[in-house]
């Protein structure tokens, strides 16, 4: 088993992020991701990151598959490794290249140097391969500012390697370097976006579901935990708290103006948020509200539903158009459950006019008529916790 895979590492010298913690998290998500696939060794050096097979049973194209969804690396490819000698690279670089040389017109060879006592220096070793490589295809010719392909060549402590160039990775920060958040998950198109947008940097993420059974069905219940499934590749291991929300709205069509019952019902969300929040140390909710999308996404709207809580809430979509959302959707494999047409607890309860600018003093009288605290209290106790 000589393939392995080589990361690159992101952005983290712009950060300020202290480059231990970066990586250590890094290579601590990566081996996770791992372990569906085979025994791999992973460790960092010279801000790459590299995975190896340990065994023949390995599943390599398995482990390319999750390595290009981990948030933290900007570029990735595989490389064969050889004996640390100029004819041995060369050689390597035909076989393991060779339909990639036989169709570009264009390359050059790239060599990087770990190993200072490797008898040549790199511009004598990418001369030399280069060289030969150039007369061995008739259709290559060097071109050293915009080649098509670039052959790799790097000296290493324990062997060399050979790679063409890296494919883009999934870019970000490693999930956990900047703490945790609860994400509102429906089973709308948007807020799995709105996670993975705030799981990209650097977040880990704890879901949070209100399910409003038996408006609702198991089936849209369902629809939510594929959802965070599907999230799984990019966010690690996810817990869906599932809240019973269904007495919270009856609460809400008995005893509150219909007009407010949307923004009513939100503040409610936002409460219990902030309390599973409290419970899982996390520091920020997550929605994937958009401005202008819907009665509940104005402005006004918006403070009235940040009013409830003191965490900041971060809304990564408030600025995209649909056709965004549904563009990133697509990408991270959501959309398709997405738009599976279960009803969410919004629908089932959405009034004819709903009230686009509420003002806070009407919210707060309205929820004079309840018993605020009571109500979240029995449903932050009934939460079912669900691994995905
Ligand atoms: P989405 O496509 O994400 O469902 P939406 O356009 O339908 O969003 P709303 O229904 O107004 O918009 O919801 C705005 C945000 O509130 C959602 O993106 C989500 O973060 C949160 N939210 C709404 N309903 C639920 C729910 N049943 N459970 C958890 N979060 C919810
Ligand atoms: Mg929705």
């Amino acid at each position: 088993m000589n393939e392995i895979i080589l990361l690159k590492l992101g952005e983290l010298v712009l950060k300020g992020l202290n480059r231990r913690t970066f990586e250590d998290r890094l290579v601590a998500n990566a081996r996770r991701r791992l372990q569906a696939h085979g025994k791999f060794k992973v460790y960092t050096k010279q801000s790459t990151m590299y995975v190896e097979p340990q065994s023949e049973d390995c599943d390599l194209d398995g482990a390319w598959e999750a390595m290009t969804k981990l948030f933290g690396v900007v570029g990735l490819s595989r490389a064969r490794a050889c004996a640390k000698d100029k004819d041995a690279m060369l050689q390597t670089a035909v076989e393991y290249l060779g339909d990639r040389l036989a169709a570009a017109k264009t390359f050059k060879v790239e060599s990087k140097r770990a190993d200072k006592s490797f008898p040549m220096t790199s511009i004598q070793l990418s001369q030399y391969v280069g060289g030969e490589l150039d007369e061995k295809y008739p259709n290559l010719t060097v071109d050293v500012h915009h080649p098509e392909l670039t052959v790799y060549l790097e000296v290493r402590d324990y062997a060399a390697y050979v790679h063409a160039d890296p494919e883009p990775g999934a870019g970000g920060l490693p999930v956990g370097v900047g703490g945790r958040a609860v994400s509102l998950l429906s089973g709308g198109i948007d807020s799995p976006v709105a996670s993975w947008m705030i799981a990209k940097r650097g977040i880990a993420l704890e879901m949070v579901h209100f399910f409003s059974y038996p408006y609702t069905s198991e089936e849209a219940k369902q629809k939510v935990l594929t959802l965070a499934k599907l999230l799984t590749p990019w966010c690690g291991r996810l817990t869906v708290h599932v809240v019973p929300f269904t007495a919270i709205q009856e609460e809400l069509r008995r005893k509150c103006p219909e007009e407010l019952f949307t923004v009513l019902m939100r503040r409610f969300m936002m409460r219990i948020a902030e309390a599973v929040a409290q419970r899982c140390g996390a520091g920020a909710i997550v929605t994937g509200e958009c401005l202008g999308q819907v009665a509940s996404q104005t402005m006004e709207a918006m403070r009235a539903t940040t009013a409830v809580t003191t965490l900041p809430i971060l809304r990564p979509v408030v600025g995209m158009d649909k056709e965004e959302i549904v563009r990133i959707a697509r990408r991270i494999n959501t959309f398709e459950t997405s738009i599976l047409p279960y009803e969410d607890c919004c629908t089932v309860f959405t009034p004819r006019h709903p009230r686009l600018r509420p003002v806070l003093g009407e919210l707060e009288a309205a929820e004079a008529a309840l018993d605020v605290e009571g109500l979240v209290k029995a449903a932050v106790d009934g939460i079912e916790r669900v691994q995905v």
